[in-house]
């Protein structure tokens, strides 16, 4: 089954550690899994991929592209690094205030810009009422067009980095939510990604829930670890 792993640095990292891992990951070989490196945007130019399984995103993008946006990073930029994913939406950015409508624009411009959205949505609490998350998706696609390709992640606030993981029988609960409504919506271009502290003693037992690969942070930057899921993906 073809899968997908993205990697999320965040503020991590620096020019030495990135440099070796770029190195170590164009020799990889893979068969059905795809991988995509979502570096820091300073970073972005040591990020020579030479192979083809793997993809280069980013953690952001602006929601305009209007020239008078002081600290912004234009789709046209991240085009001329060859970028071909953007996380938008991550808990991360929702908690210093990013809204629902903001990441709806992102996410139009993403696609406008020819630059896959992976669309981070989850519950702040373990059983939190699941409307939030139907909420978070329909409002993320609204007006987008249905033939778009979308990439959802699945991620509950309360495991992203806590080491607390959800059970296989939960993530299908909230997945199949998101799911149907995708369905309902008529997209039929989409992957599901569940993120929040996958690791290598976990993944295995993840991989038995309903989804199309993997959002890592953490163990991101522990290139081992990172490389022994990437090979159990592929080879299950
Ligand atoms: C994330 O921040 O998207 C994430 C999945 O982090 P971690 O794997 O560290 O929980």
């Amino acid at each position: 089954m073809r899968k997908l792993i993205v990697a999320n640095y965040k503020m991590n990292g620096d020019s030495a550690l990135y440099t070796s891992i770029v190195k170590k990951l164009n020799k990889i070989k893979m068969l059905d899994t795809s991988v995509v490196l979502c570096p820091p945007f300073v970073y972005l130019d040591l990020f020579r991929l030479k192979n083809k399984k793997i993809s280069l995103g980013v953690q952001d993008i602006s929601n305009q592209i209007n020239h008078k946006s002081t600290g912004q990073i234009s789709p046209h930029m991240l085009n001329e690094f060859s970028v071909k994913y953007s996380i938008v939406g991550h808990s991360e950015r929702r908690a210093l205030g990013e809204n629902d409508d903001l990441i709806n624009q992102k996410v139009k411009l993403c696609i406008e810009s020819d630059i896959v959205p992976i669309i981070c949505v989850g519950e702040n609490e373990k059983d939190e009422n699941v409307d939030l998350i139907q909420n978070q998706v329909s409002s993320a696609i609204s007006k987008v067009k249905r033939s778009s390709k979308i990439i959802l992640a699945y991620e509950p606030v309360w495991a992203i980095g806590t080491g607390e993981i959800p059970s296989v029988e939960y993530i299908n609960k909230q997945v199949s939510l998101v799911r149907k409504l995708l369905k309902k919506k008529r997209f039929n271009d989409f992957l599901i990604l569940y993120g929040g502290s996958v690791d290598e003693d976990n993944y295995a037992n993840l991989l038995g829930a309903d989804i199309d690969g993997f959002l890592l942070g953490g163990v991101s930057l522990r290139l081992d670890e990172f490389l022994k899921i990437v090979k159990g993906v592929d080879n299950a």
